[in-house]
């Protein structure tokens, strides 16, 4: 058992997937290190770029020392940023805790339709009589 164990792990590197698992900045196109989780987060060097709304430079941490919450803070005055809204350049932009803990920031994405014929879900119930 243990063997085909082995077998099986070396043959999951030649599988066709494991050659998408790159991905880049959606601002500036960096490549970045693969995320299952997070396809689309920003790098680092973004990150640092964050503005509110007025371009005043805003950064955002855990609010617990074991990476849990997510506190906007402006960088110059230290004071509090209650949103987790910014802008890269501007995009706008969402931060929010991270699964295993620390910040990551994402271009935000509007609901395009709120009726949303196209959510699977809905279309699902729709469908039973
Ligand atoms: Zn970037």
């Amino acid at each position: 058992m243990e063997l085909y164990n082995k077998v099986k792990k070396t043959f999951k590197t030649h599988d066709i997937r494991e050659h998408k698992h790159q991905q880049h900045c959606p601002i500036c196109n960096r490549y970045v290190a693969y995320s299952d989780r997070y396809p689309n987060y920003v790098c680092s060097k973004c990150e640092s770029l964050t503005v509110d709304k007025m371009g005043l430079k805003v950064g955002f941490f855990n609010i617990t020392l074991d990476g849990h919450g997510c506190q906007g803070k402006y960088l110059d005055s230290g004071k509090l940023y209650r949103s987790t809204k910014c802008f890269i350049k501007n995009i706008q932009c969402k931060a929010e805790e991270a699964y295993l803990g620390g910040i990551i920031i994402r271009p935000f994405k509007r609901n395009r339709n709120r009726s949303s014929a196209l959510d699977p879900e809905l279309l699902t119930c729709k469908q039973i009589p």
